[in-house]
């Protein structure tokens, strides 16, 4: 095989067009690639054409300050971030607190088993849990008898109506109940 210099400056001048034609696709993907990257993490317009400017202008170091500068999260990211915080929120929220000692309390539970407080009362007609400043039911609708009162117990409850009743229709009930 015998040396040819015109080969050689072929082959050198071929080199060169594949080494810069590889050069400037290189250079074209990475500023697709930061326009998209910046397209998911930045909604400012100005943010993204600085990125895609950036790695246009200093292409390979500025790729490198965009990685170091781009946002930590994608704009998908924080949304997902921003529901899981909410849905945090929201059970904290909901989860019922007892009044006295502030400790969590289940839904059902009528007295705080830690303080003794009461949490709940019961419906002296249908007996399901009603809240404290409740004065119906809203289960059957029937209203609370009385005043509120934080001890009352279902005895005590009925004791206005049963204190009126006799009232309005005096020993005639007995005597009926007796004959
Ligand atoms: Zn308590
Ligand atoms: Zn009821």
């Amino acid at each position: 095989m015998t040396f040819d210099p015109s080969s050689l400056s072929n082959f050198m001048l071929f080199l060169t067009a594949w080494g810069g034609a590889f050069i400037a696709a290189l250079w074209l993907s990475l500023i697709v690639w930061t326009y998209r990257d910046i397209r998911a993490r930045a909604r400012d317009p100005l943010g993204r054409i600085l990125a895609v400017l950036v790695v246009a202008v200093l292409f390979l170091p500025g790729i490198v300050i965009y990685i170091i500068l781009r946002p930590h999260r994608t704009l998908d990211d924080e949304y997902q971030h921003t529901l899981e915080e909410e849905a945090l929120l929201r059970s904290i929220e909901d989860t019922p607190v007892c009044p006295g000692c502030g400790r969590r309390t289940k839904e059902g539970w009528k007295i705080c088993p830690n303080c003794q407080t009461k949490l709940k009362k019961t419906c002296h007609h249908c007996s399901k849990l009603m809240e404290l400043p409740w004065n119906l039911c809203p289960h059957c609708g029937t209203p609370t008898p009385g005043m509120r009162r934080d001890d009352l117990t279902l005895d005590e409850a009925l004791e206005p109506l049963a204190a009126i009743i006799p009232e309005e229709e005096p020993e005639e009930v007995e005597l009926q109940s007796e004959e």
